[in-house]
């Protein structure tokens, strides 16, 4: 298995530092709004990442933060006149929400930044001990210069940065020793939340977080760091340098980037305001088809977002769960059990499918490869699979293209519909076992109705229900 390292500019062969586990941290979302679905390009193609290491048996100890105190979210805080608490609060869940719609599995640990502050101020005092960190009127910053390798991940050159970041000296952090010094802690303005610290009442930088957050749920050195391209500079780089002049040790062995997805050319971004949120987009599609459409480029590769594409992976992705549904379809009506000699011969051509799916996934995560090859499963499947094959013959080669959706975290069996007609008639039994004073029938048809997703409420009109 082979990943691109932004560290050494080369596709590498993955060995993880512990045999058969893999330590994994993926730079999360600011929680200050709906995500966007620039932001869950990340979350996308890491969690399939995640999705294919486990498929090829590794045990992944995945973690992802949630960034909870922020200059953004403390406006947005004052706008609503709520707590800062209280639309992180909200946004987590909303994201958390989007997550599983597009079937994101939830991280090992979701560490949020306001519930890791001991360990920052920990790791700021020890790099103060050391000589990499200085206060100034209450304001902590990292000695960049003292950090030899500085800028070894974005391959910037030292002095090229200084001299570009002159200006900074003079728009009022001329308190700074050198122009790439950069906070790790600062105190509070009047209003703004806060923590009380031996430099003064305040609150971390940014990069500080996720230095603490991976050492805490991974250990002082990991395998894989991951996020956007945008965070290589500054964000990964100044990770690298707190971590490893903390820890004195290679902080990620292999550090992954995601390319942007852009609109009309341009990053998808807050700021620019030319963005879709992931909510919108589920107005319109189900989210297997963003997904999917996320998938079908490879990860570093820049992404145009286009309704037309859209439209090409729902018709995509419409071929490989009809091709699933017509197996379905034929298991049921098949005439013999058993698989025959020649099936079990014509097995072995299924499996190649799922060599080559690997090969694909193998070279630095190719998933736009690995989903042709899925086609091609499919195609093989719709010109040779027929009622005269054994029902065993049949659930293979539909198991090897679930098994491979899975992968890639596509979920490809016809979700069923459910008719209001068929909601009112068990709502009308319930009411009828009730009558019967059949209790257990009763509470067992509330269960199979949430089962399909409807909570039912009893009021004082009679039994209303709605989707949960
Ligand atoms: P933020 O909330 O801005 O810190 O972003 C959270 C994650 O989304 C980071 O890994 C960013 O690099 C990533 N991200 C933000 N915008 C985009 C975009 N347009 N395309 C791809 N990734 C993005
Ligand atoms: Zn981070």
């Amino acid at each position: 298995m082979k990943f691109y390292n932004t560290l050494t500019k080369r596709k590498e062969e993955f060995v993880p530092l512990v045999p058969g586990k893999v330590s994994m941290y993926v730079c999360g979302p600011t929680v200050y709004n709906f995500i966007h679905i620039g932001n869950a390009r990340p979350m996308i193609v890491f969690d399939t990442a995640r999705r294919y290491m486990e498929h090829r048996g590794y045990e992944v100890n995945y973690v992802s933060n949630f960034t909870d105190v922020d200059d953004k979210i403390i406006k947005k805080a004052l706008e609503e006149s709520v707590n800062a608490q209280e639309i992180s609060e909200r946004y987590i869940k909303e994201c958390k929400q989007d997550m599983a719609d597009m079937n994101v599995k939830p991280a090992t640990t979701h560490p949020q930044a306001t519930q890791e502050i001991d360990g920052m101020i920990e790791m700021i005092s020890i790099l103060m001990e050391k000589g990499y960190a200085y206060e100034v009127e209450g304001t902590v910053y990292f000695r960049t210069r003292k950090f030899a390798e500085y800028g070894k991940l974005s391959h910037k050159n030292l002095d090229d940065l200084r001299s570009g970041n002159r200006s900074l000296l003079v728009t009022g952090e001329d308190q700074k020793e050198d122009p790439l010094d950069f906070v790790l802690w600062k105190p509070k303005k009047e209003g703004e939340p806060y923590w009380e610290s031996p430099w003064s009442q305040g609150r971390p930088g940014w990069h500080i977080e996720c230095s603490v957050m991976a050492k805490k749920y991974l250990g002082e050195e990991i395998d894989i760091h991951a996020g956007g391209e945008d965070l290589i500079f500054p964000h990964h780089e100044n990770e690298i340098a707190q971590s490893e002049c903390c820890n004195g040790k290679i902080f990620a062995r292999y550090w992954l980037h995601n390319g942007f997805l852009n609109i009309d050319n341009k990053k998808m971004s807050k700021s620019l305001g030319n963005f879709f949120t992931v909510r919108e987009i589920k107005d319109r599609y189900d989210l297997q088809v963003l997904r999917f459409f996320m998938l079908s480029a490879h990860y570093r590769s820049p992404l145009n977002f286009s309704a037309e594409l859209m439209e090409a992976s729902k018709n995509g992705l419409d071929r490989i769960v009809n091709a699933v549904d017509n197996l379905n379809y034929l298991q049921e009506n098949a005439a013999v059990a058993e698989l025959t000699k020649q099936e079990a011969a014509a097995l072995s051509e299924v499996k190649a499918f799922v060599e080559r799916f690997d090969e694909a996934m193998d070279d630095d995560l190719n998933t736009a490869d690995a989903i042709s090859v899925i086609f091609e499963l499919v195609k093989y499947a719709n010109s040779n699979v027929t009622a005269q094959n054994s029902r065993a013959f049949i659930q293979a080669v539909k198991d090897e293209i679930l098994e491979l959706g899975d992968v890639l975290g596509l979920i490809l069996e016809k979700k069923e519909e459910i008719l209001e007609a068929d909601i009112e008639k068990l709502i009308e039994e319930r009411q009828a076992a009730r009558k019967a004073k059949d209790f257990a029938r009763a509470d067992a048809i509330r269960g199979q109705l949430l089962d399909m997703g409807i909570v039912l409420l009893d009021t004082r009109e009679g039994v209303k229900w709605k989707k949960a």
